[in-house]
């Protein structure tokens, strides 16, 4: 469950305090707060509603569901306008009314959608392939439509993820705890949250669900996942020090569980060396990079985002390194963030958060700079 506080007084009761409402589950902290909330909250005249859409956490779902489709719809709006949807070819969903997205690596008139219809053929693939049994390699595949467009095969982000994380979110809330599809689910929409910036909301989603994992006994792979989205949240809000140790901890359990090759211990590591990086650990931050970027590039490819991340954290570490600020260290970043924008915008398109940022940081380096590095672009680049 995801909802986390008490629906009248807003007192954190984390995920088993509390008394629930007999009919639609709406969580109390206690009587009080129940019988007020039926008197002057409006509870007695939603509480049948609550209860007819599934209950208190379905309820709750449908309707943040239906607002993250608005503020998705919105925001893409100047870009979808006079475009049809690729599934349902209409431009206004025939029921819902809402507007078109776009929020991948589609360049053109290509693939511009529904939510809905987005949603709608997610979960029709994947309740196919639990159905006929086709096994986990389909299944994963198919349960990878929640993230990445099918089109483009580049995961959504910002809006538009978030949206279709409340989708997923909203068709598997139902399903018993121990359902594994459900965990997989609050992934999704703790992702979902995360690439919209919503890290208050994503962090009280990933809590909820490391409580959850620990209660169910799941397998330590599933722990450490969780966690390294954990510390990410911890680093957005300014927790730093929370975050570099449990990135840290991370980084060493992948490590022992999955060896050096392997994209989770890679994400790992790149998770910790921003954070290294973030706090001005130069020197560490560029070890560590030195002996995983290689291993990325064998494991991943060169055009990967993981892999441009990693170079990108690393030519970071150089340029605000006081202690490197050779004018040869200097070049050697620039030109490498250059190549790392190009080879960015070329894959994942301009308006993606990784092209955004390097260009936005890109825009803060002197031009003077810049200029020496261009005429310099024949430098070797190390990493
Ligand atoms: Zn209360
Ligand atoms: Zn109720
Ligand atoms: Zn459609
Ligand atoms: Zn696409």
């Amino acid at each position: 469950m995801i909802l986390t506080q008490c629906a009248f007084c807003a007192v954190d009761l984390g995920l088993s305090l509390g008394k629930k409402c007999g009919r639609c589950s709406t969580r109390y902290c206690g009587a009080a707060c129940q019988e007020q909330h039926w008197k002057e909250g409006g509870h007695d005249k939603l509480c049948k509603k609550i209860k007819k859409a599934g209950g208190a956490e379905q309820y709750n779902a449908n309707n943040k569901y239906a607002e993250a489709v608005a503020v998705a719809a919105e925001a893409c709006a100047e870009d979808t306008k006079g475009q049809t949807c690729y599934i349902c070819t209409q431009s206004l969903h025939w029921k819902t009314k809402e507007g078109l997205v776009r929020g991948c690596a589609c360049r053109g008139t290509a693939g511009f959608a529904h939510v809905s219809c987005l949603a709608e053929q997610a979960k029709i693939l994947f309740a196919e392939g639990e159905e006929n049994n086709l096994g986990v390699e389909v299944l994963n595949a198919r349960w990878g439509r929640w993230s990445d467009c099918s089109l483009c095969e580049q995961e959504y982000h910002g809006v538009v993820r978030c949206a279709l994380g409340w989708a997923c979110w909203k068709t598997y809330v139902g399903r018993p705890e121990r359902d594994q599809v459900r965990g997989l689910a609050m992934t999704v929409l703790g992702n979902g949250l995360t690439g919209a910036n919503r890290y208050e909301d994503a962090l009280s989603v990933r809590e909820a669900e490391l409580s959850m994992l620990r209660r169910l006994g799941a397998s330590e792979r599933s722990v450490l996942a969780v966690q390294g989205n954990l510390a990410v949240l911890y680093e957005e809000l300014g927790r730093v020090e929370e975050a570099l140790r449990m990135k840290q901890d991370v980084y060493a359990g992948h490590l022992k569980l999955n060896g050096e090759d392997n994209v989770s211990t890679l994400m790992a590591a790149n998770n910790y060396a921003a954070t290294l990086k973030d706090l001005r650990r130069f020197e560490e931050t560029r070890s560590l990079l030195r002996r995983t970027i290689p291993v990325a590039r064998r494991v991943v490819g060169e055009g990967d985002g993981l892999t441009l991340r990693m170079r990108y954290t690393y030519a970071r570490a150089l340029y605000e390194d006081p202690g490197a600020m050779t004018l040869e260290y200097l070049r050697e970043a620039v030109t490498t963030i250059e190549e790392i924008e190009r080879t960015a915008r070329r894959v994942f398109g301009g308006s993606h958060p990784l092209t955004v940022e390097i260009e936005r940081f890109l825009h803060k380096i002197p031009s003077t700079v810049r200029r020496e590095a261009d005429l310099e672009s024949q430098v070797k680049i190390s990493v």
